[in-house]
Formats: structure tokens, sequence, C-alpha cells
């Protein structure tokens, strides 16, 4: 899944998520929960702060502000 908010955008790489959910704890916003075998991203509460890109045992997680 991709989660888009404006130019940023908090991407998932869906392969390498295994649905852990170490990210969702850490998200102060309640912005990612699990869903099915991977992940979901509420665009319009992420504040892409990278708290869940850090704490992402794979890499599945990146902030991408181009
Ligand atoms: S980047 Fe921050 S606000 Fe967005 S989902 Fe990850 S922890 Fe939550
Ligand atoms: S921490 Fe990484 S592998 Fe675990 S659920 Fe989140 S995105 Fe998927």
């Amino acid at each position: 899944m991709i989660s888009r908010t404006g130019n940023h955008s908090l991407n998932i790489d869906e392969k390498c998520c295994l649905a852990c959910g170490a990210c969702v704890p850490v998200c102060a916003f309640d912005a990612i929960f699990l869903r099915g075998w991977g992940i979901e991203i509420l665009d319009d509460e992420c504040t892409l702060c990278g708290l869940c890109v850090q704490v992402c045992p794979t890499g599945a997680l990146n902030t991408n502000e181009d």
C-alpha cells in the first residue's frame, strides 16, 4: 500500500512487510494499524514523523518528500 499526503508520502513495500505490528504502537497519531497481512496508513493523520520507519525491522517503510 502506498499512502500519500500532498507531495509527501509514507511508502510501504508490501513485499517486505511481515505484519509484525512493531510500527503500530510507536505512532503517536494512531495513523497506522494492522489490516489483514499488512498495514494501513491514514493519510490525514500521518505527520511523516518517521518513527515507524525507524522501528520497522525489515525496512518496509520509508518516507519520500519529493
Ligand atoms: S510516519 Fe509517524 S505519523 Fe506517520 S504513520 Fe509513521 S509513526 Fe505515524
Ligand atoms: S514494522 Fe514493518 S514489517 Fe512490521 S508491520 Fe510495520 S511495516 Fe510491516
